[in-house]
């Protein structure tokens, strides 16, 4: 789940500049604390040479040492890397019944109502510490933190959320249900980190001009390239972490699943990433996509999902409708040879 929150001001302020670490390989610099020690060390942050730094507020009982390895593995998968990321992670408990979304600005009834396992003093150093990780920022430029952000950690939000705050700058909001952290691998909280952090990766995704009219048509690629590659790269990226040899079975295997459950089951609808997962695959299979630019992020520099793949062109009509063609081979799950034959036209 992206929200967008830019306005036309901050587009026009010039941020900082592009730091390549495709060659050095350096790792990000992130600032993690929990509890009580996020204020004096969020403002240690210097201000300068923001680029690469990730703040964490991290209230769930995974160890803070262990998300920041597999953020910063995630990171230096990126060719280059230029936002600022604030996330903040918390638990919540067992989903009110019935079940009652969260009204917001943002992302208004998507997530919903869980009991609250934080304090109101945790609630309210996330929200302080976030307020001044938004002030004497250029690229911020005067916008402050979402109301979201406290509505959601007051009705105990199952957030999944990246908020473009502007073209550098990014929050992350995840809120933990009890069934990923009590019942589900530790793979599924993984995966789910891995996404999140890899839209906070994605430089492109307020371009204006011609990226944003094509990406507002019909059909248009932006949705499901920017759910599905995420999906992907925490897909490949947690398989490596766990040691399953086959991450792109299980790309298929879960499209797959979600076509036998539900008729309508598509890239716009439903599920766009892990469906958007299956469609990328299926390109990089027949060729007209390189694996290498999903899971180096370069593949969100320069808006191709619209200006390098057409949306309206026949190739990528195609692929819309082919990506549905899989089946289980034993216990691995692959395309049909239609499927990839499909794309010699
Ligand atoms: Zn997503």
């Amino acid at each position: 789940m992206i929200v967008f929150s830019m306005s036309m001001i901050s587009l026009a302020i010039a941020c900082g500049g592009d730091t390549d670490n495709s060659n050095t390989k350096r790792l990000p610099n992130i600032e993690t604390t929990v509890g009580a020690k996020v204020k004096e060390v969020l403002t240690a942050i210097p201000l300068v040479s923001q680029n690469e730094r990730i703040a964490l507020i991290n209230y769930t009982d995974y160890a803070t040492k262990d998300l920041e390895s597999w953020i910063q593995l995630a990171s230096s998968k990126m060719k280059t890397r230029k936002s600022r990321i604030f996330a903040f992670i918390y638990p919540v408990g067992e989903r009110k019944e019935p079940e009652e979304t969260i009204r917001s600005d943002h992302a208004d009834n998507v997530f919903a109502k869980h009991e609250v396992l934080i304090t109101q003093s945790q609630i309210d150093l996330i929200l302080d510490s976030v307020q001044k990780w938004f002030d004497n920022d250029r690229c911020i430029g005067g916008q402050r933190p979402l109301k979201d952000y406290r509505t959601w950690l007051e009705q105990g939000g199952d957030t999944s959320t990246m908020h473009v705050v502007c073209p550098t700058v990014r929050v992350v909001a995840m809120g933990v249900t009890a069934m990923m952290r009590e019942r589900e691998p530790l793979s599924e909280f993984q995966s789910f980190l891995i996404h999140e952090f890899y839209h906070a990766f994605q430089q492109d995704l307020s371009m204006e001009g011609e990226c944003e009219k094509r990406r507002n048509m019909e059909n248009s690629n932006t949705r499901w390239f920017v759910e599905g590659a995420a999906h992907y790269f925490a897909t490949v990226l947690t398989a490596q972490l766990n040691n399953d040899q086959n991450p792109y079975s299980k790309i298929l295997q879960i499209a797959y699943a979600g076509l036998e459950r539900e008729s309508d089951y598509g890239l716009y609808e439903g599920g766009p990433d892990k469906t958007g997962a299956a469609a990328l695959r299926l390109m990089v299979e027949r060729g007209l996509l390189e694996e290498k630019v999903i899971m180096d992020g370069s593949l969100f520099h320069n808006c191709a999902r619209e200006l390098t793949f057409d949306s309206t062109s026949p190739k990528m009509q195609d692929i819309r409708t082919s990506w549905k063609l899989i089946k289980k081979r034993g216990d691995t799950y692959v395309f049909k040879p239609e499927a990839l034959k499909n794309g010699s036209n």
